[in-house]
């Protein structure tokens, strides 16, 4: 399965420009789409789940041009979106069973197998038949991959799946995700960089409807080698460094103020080199971009 996006462009009617000639090539497996709240990334995912006209550009799914062939594509897809309704007097099975329905899965003995199964993936069989409004977040959120799942899609689209979990459930989502991205395209969109560094095999970085970089999270972080520094500070010398030093972050730690910097060489004596994160990648291309705007 290959997704490839070419100069794909939105503008909505109030003149935002959501998404500014977007090329993306996405291939098997589970891929991140990064970028902070506003970035583009639900209108990106609306667009290639065909629920949204694009401006410009084209989008091709194995030979299927998306934009124009969203009947066939829908056969292909399953979609999470940020939020979806659930009826709350619903249980679990009842609505899994309604959405097998809608999706065309008609045979009843061939639905009663698939939602079991569904169920039983995403670990909410034994809650089959509680009700939708007694669920968690997390519950909620494995819900919703069951029924993105439905019908055996090759490219799934979850938009900000984690968002609102705690660790334990988001851990767990990591898990059930990574288990289904291994022969299909999986796209995460979020916000949340751990989303992206524990379970994504490649990624993009988009902010402000372009995006900035692209690659495999592991050699982006290897790319920075050597490049971020850390340094301890008081929380009066705050401005000083964001004055004089590229600073890409900063968070409190035992009453003082533990800053990042991006930069070839050592910034200065207080500064120590640090093993780079994706979090660091991040930040310095959204800064990048920031400041050049
Ligand atoms: P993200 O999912 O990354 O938060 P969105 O795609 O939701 O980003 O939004 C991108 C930009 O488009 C934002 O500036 C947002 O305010 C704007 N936007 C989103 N939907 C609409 C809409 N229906 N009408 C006008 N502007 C919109």
């Amino acid at each position: 399965m290959k997704l490839s996006i070419n100069g794909l462009s939105k503008t909505y009617s109030n003149g935002t420009q959501a998404l500014k000639s977007v090329t993306l090539e996405i291939p098997t497996g589970m891929f991140g789409l990064l970028g902070p709240n506003g970035a583009g990334k639900s209108t990106l995912m609306r667009i290639i789940a065909t629920l949204q006209e694009a401006d410009e550009g084209s989008i091709n799914l194995n030979g299927l041009d998306v934009l124009k062939e969203k009947k066939q594509v829908r056969q292909l897809l399953g979609y999470l979106p940020q939020t979806f309704g659930l009826y709350p007097d619903m249980t679990a099975e009842e609505m899994l069973d309604h959405f097998a329905t809608l999706k065309g899965i008609h045979r009843a003995g061939e639905r009663k197998a698939a939602v079991k199964a569904l169920l039983e993936q995403t670990n909410l069989y034994h809650v089959r038949a509680k009700k939708l409004g007694t669920f968690s977040g997390g519950m909620k959120q494995r819900f919703g991959i069951a029924q993105a799942l439905l019908g055996n899609p090759k490219l799934i689209i979850v938009d900000e799946p984690t968002a609102g979990l705690d660790p334990s459930e988001r851990q767990r989502f990591h898990n059930l995700l990574s288990e289904i991205g291994e022969n299909i395209i999986v796209i995460l969109s979020t916000h949340i960089v751990e989303d992206v560094s524990d379970i994504c095999a490649h990624m993009a970085i988009i902010h402000e409807g372009e995006v900035l970089l692209t690659g495999n999270p592991l050699e982006l972080i290897q790319a920075a080698n050597g490049k971020v520094w850390q340094a301890m500070i008081e929380k009066s010398e705050v401005a000083q460094y964001q004055q004089a030093y590229n600073l890409i972050s900063s968070r409190l730690y035992a009453g003082k103020v533990i800053v990042k910097a991006y930069s070839e060489s050592r910034p200065s004596e207080a500064f120590q080199a640090v093993a780079p994160e994706l979090e660091d990648v991040y930040f310095t291309h959204i800064k990048e971009k920031d400041l050049a705007a």
